[in-house]
């Protein structure tokens, strides 16, 4: 059995990941979270793109634990902002994952724009890096537009607000899609769909 370390401690982002590689059929192919490894300094985010930022991440775990290491960034980019958040997207309002205070000052700066311009994108970039240097870097987009009010219970930071095209005949954001349904559709699950060959090779 061989592991992947996922650069992450956001459980649903290690089960996400597992759910990927089971329903690939990849067998021999373990998912470990930071919790299950010892612990080693992370290095800050300071990428101009999320690429770069997902790249930081997976090159300092492979170095630290000697084992193939998976990381992800990802954010909402606005039409109407030019991108942004873009990178920013966790840190926005100024305090880094304050959920609420991002989705209010997101909703703020666009009061004004008309519904035709709130086009936007989740976009998640995921890198592979393995021990000997060799690193997969891919990308998932998944597009939609701002909603004027949050709505829905489910997922977290910018979902509420987030209908996604492929739902807008039904009307409902990302965050009233059961988990199930968002990684179908995601750019999370867009981009980690691409890394199964890649996690494929690695269980031999
Ligand atoms: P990170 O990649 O874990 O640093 O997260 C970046 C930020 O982007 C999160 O704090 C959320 O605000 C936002 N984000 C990324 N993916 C999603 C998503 O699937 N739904 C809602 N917000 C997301």
């Amino acid at each position: 059995m061989s592991s992947v370390l996922l650069a992450s401690r956001n459980r649903k982002k290690l089960a996400e990941l597992q759910r990927v590689v089971d329903a690939a059929g990849i067998t021999g192919v373990e998912v470990v979270g930071l919790d299950a490894v010892p612990d080693y300094p992370e290095e800050p985010e300071t990428g101009a793109t999320f690429e770069d930022n997902a790249l930081i991440k997976a090159r300092a775990g492979a170095k630290a634990i000697g084992i193939p290491c998976l990381a992800d960034d990802s954010g909402i980019a606005v039409d109407a902002l030019n991108g942004m958040p873009g990178v920013l997207s966790a840190r926005w309002s100024g305090r880094h994952g304050d959920d609420p205070a991002n989705n209010s000052l997101l909703l703020a700066q666009l009061s004004d724009t008309p519904d035709e311009r709130r086009g936007a994108a989740f976009v998640s970039a995921c890198a592979l890096v393995l021990p000997d240097g060799t690193e997969t870097v891919v990308r998932g987009e998944w597009r939609g537009r701002v909603l004027r009010e949050e709505r829905g219970p489910h997922g977290f930071g910018y979902d509420p607000l987030f209908a996604p095209e492929d739902e807008i005949a039904a009307g409902r954001s990302a965050a009233e899609l059961s988990p199930e349904e968002k990684d179908g559709l995601s750019h999370r699950g867009k981009a980690l769909a691409q890394l199964v060959p890649a996690l494929r090779a690695l269980a031999g």
